[in-house]
C-alpha cells in the first residue's frame, strides 16, 4: 500500500461543469472482494463510509488517496462476535486495551464482547454500563457486547436488550465462575419467550450437565482423558434441548462454538425443519485436533474440547452446506498461573483458547489447502458474524457500509511467534504455526489504523423492542 495526499484541489474546475466535492479517500484496489467475487474497484469514501464504487481507473477528487499493491486485496474488516475481554474485574486476565490490540493486528475492525468472567457479568442495563464505562477511550476497534441470561435475571432482559445488548447468552453447565450460573431446561424455554418477546438472540453454551457429571472427572496431563470428560454426547444432548426451546418458543436461537459431528447433524436437520437456529465453529476446532495436542499443554484446553480429525472434517462439511453459519474465534485468555502451562494438568488448569490475533490466518491456511476461496472465508468471519449481531453496516463492502477495510497480501505467509503476539499474555496454541494472510493496512470507518491510535467505537443494538 502506497498512501499518497492527492495533488488536485478544489481548483481544477473545469470551464465545462465544476468538479464535485472531494471525498475524504480514495482507495484504488486492482482486487477487492465485493458482493463475493473479486473486482477492480476505487472505494470513495465519506465521513467513515462507503459513499461510491468507481472504476479502478475512475480520477476522482480527495483528500487522500490509497493505492494497494497487486498482491495485496482489499477485504471487509473481519467481525468477531466471540471473545472474552475480561474487563472489568478480571483485567489481568485480558482487557480493552490488549485484546484489540490484538484485533487490529488481526484485520478485525469490529468485536462482541461475551458477558462473564468480567464482574460484574454483563447481566443488567447498569452491568452493561460499567462494562461501557471500563471501554470506553480503550479500544482500538468496534466494541458491541452480549448480554447474559442466569436464573435470576429475567425480569432484566428486556432492559438489557433496551440498552444495547446485541443477544443474550448462557449456559446449560456450571460456566466455570460462579457469578454467571446455568439454567435448567425449563428457565431456557421462560429466558428464550421473553427474549422472542422482544425480537432478540439467545446464544447457548451447549454442553448437558447430566452428562458431564457421568463422564470421567479430569486430571493430569492427558489429553485422551480430558477428551473422554467432555464427551460429544454432552453437545448433542444441550443441542437437542436448544432445539426443542427454538421450536416451542420461536425464539432465535444460536449455538456457539460447535465441536462435534453429532451437533453438526442435529443442527442440519433443525435447519431443515425450519427451526430458527444458527451455528458458530472456531478456527481452534477446524485447524488442530486431538490426534495432534502433546500431553500436559493446557494452551490447548477448551471446553467443549478439541476432538478429533473425524470431528473436524464433519465442522468443515457442515461450514461447506452451511449448517454452520460463521466462524469466530471463542477468544478466551486468562493468566499464566491458572493455565499452569509448566504443571500441564489438563483437570486443573483454565480452559479457554487465545485465537482472537491468529484465528482468521489458521482457517485461510486450512482453507486454502482445502482449495476453498477467500471469498468463503470471509463470509464465514466478516458478513456471516456481522449479519449475526444484526450489524447491516459492518463485514462488506458496498455503497452505504463503515468503511472498515483491510489490505490483505493473502498469500502471504507468516510464523506465530511469542514476540508477535498483542494479547494480553503470550499464550497460543497457534505457537509455532506457519499461517497465512499478513494484514497490510487497516482501516475503521476509513481511518487508516496506527499500531497506537485508538479509534474504536463501543456499538449499540438499537433496534430491539422495548
Ligand atoms: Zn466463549
Amino acid at each position: 500500500m502506497t498512501p499518497t495526499t492527492d495533488a488536485r484541489t478544489d481548483g481544477s474546475v473545469t470551464a465545462e461543469a465544476p468538479s464535485p466535492r472531494p471525498v475524504d479517500l480514495v482507495i484504488h484496489a486492482r482486487r477487492a472482494i465485493i458482493e463475493g467475487r473479486e473486482q477492480s474497484v476505487s472505494l470513495l469514501i465519506r465521513m467513515g463510509r462507503i459513499v461510491g464504487i468507481e472504476p479502478y481507473e475512475a480520477s476522482v477528487p480527495s483528500k487522500a488517496v490509497a493505492t494497494l499493491q497487486p498482491h495485496e486485496v482489499l477485504i471487509p474488516g473481519l467481525v468477531d462476535t466471540h471473545v472474552h475481554i475480561n474487563e472489568p474485574g478480571r483485567t489481568e486476565w485480558e482487557g480493552f486495551d490488549s485484546a484489540t490490540r490484538a484485533a487490529a493486528a488481526a484485520g478485525v475492525t469490529t468485536l462482541i464482547d461475551m458477558p462473564l468472567n468480567s464482574l460484574p457479568p454483563t447481566l443488567t442495563a447498569q452491568a452493561l454500563a460499567a462494562k461501557r464505562v471500563a471501554a470506553r477511550g480503550r479500544c482500538r476497534v468496534d466494541v458491541g457486547f452480549w448480554g447474559g441470561s442466569v436464573p435470576t435475571n429475567l425480569d432484566d432482559l428486556p432492559q438489557l436488550f433496551a440498552a444495547g445488548v446485541f443477544g443474550v447468552k448462557c449456559f446449560l453447565q456450571d460456566s466455570g465462575v460462579p457469578e454467571f450460573p446455568p439454567l435448567t431446561t425449563g428457565e431456557l424455554r421462560s429466558a428464550m419467550r421473553v427474549i422472542a418477546g422482544v425480537g432478540g438472540l439467545m446464544l447457548v453454551h451447549a454442553e448437558d450437565p447430566g452428562v458431564l457429571h457421568t463422564a470421567p472427572v479430569p486430571q493430569g496431563r492427558s489429553y485422551a482423558a480430558f477428551l473422554d470428560s467432555r464427551p460429544a454426547e454432552a453437545e448433542t444432548g444441550a443441542i437437542a434441548a436448544c432445539i426443542e426451546a427454538a421450536a416451542v418458543t420461536r425464539c432465535r436461537v444460536h449455538i456457539v462454538h460447535l465441536s462435534s459431528a453429532g451437533g453438526v447433524a442435529l443442527i442440519r436437520r433443525a435447519k431443515a425443519n425450519g427451526v430458527p437456529i444458527t451455528a458458530e465453529t472456531c478456527p481452534h476446532y477446524l485447524t488442530l485436533a486431538a490426534e495432534t495436542i502433546p500431553d500436559g499443554s493446557p494452551q490447548f484446553k477448551c471446553c467443549p474440547p478439541i476432538r478429533g480429525r473425524a470431528d473436524q472434517e464433519a465442522l468443515w462439511a457442515g461450514l461447506a452446506d452451511g449448517t454452520i453459519d460463521i466462524v469466530v474465534t471463542d477468544h478466551s485468555p486468562s493468566t499464566p498461573e491458572l493455565k499452569l502451562l509448566e504443571v500441564g494438568d489438563l483437570g486443573l488448569a483454565w480452559g479457554g483458547i487465545a485465537g482472537l490475533q491468529f484465528g482468521f490466518a489458521a482457517v485461510w491456511a486450512a482453507a486454502h489447502q482445502r482449495g476453498i476461496p477467500l471469498t468463503t472465508v470471509l463470509q464465514w468471519m466478516s458478513q456471516g458474524p456481522a449479519d449475526l449481531a444484526g450489524l447491516e453496516h459492518k463485514g462488506r463492502i458496498e455503497i452505504g457500509a463503515d468503511a472498515d477495510l483491510v489490505a490483505l497480501s493473502e498469500n502471504e505467509t507468516f510464523t506465530v511467534t511469542k514476540d508477535l503476539i498483542k494479547h494480553r499474555h503470550p499464550i497460543t496454541p497457534y505457537l509455532g504455526q506457519q499461517l497465512r494472510g499478513v494484514v497490510r493496512t487497516r482501516w475503521l470507518r476509513g481511518t487508516e489504523l496506527t499500531d497506537d491510535m485508538v479509534a474504536g467505537r463501543l456499538l449499540t443494538h438499537d433496534t430491539f423492542r422495548e
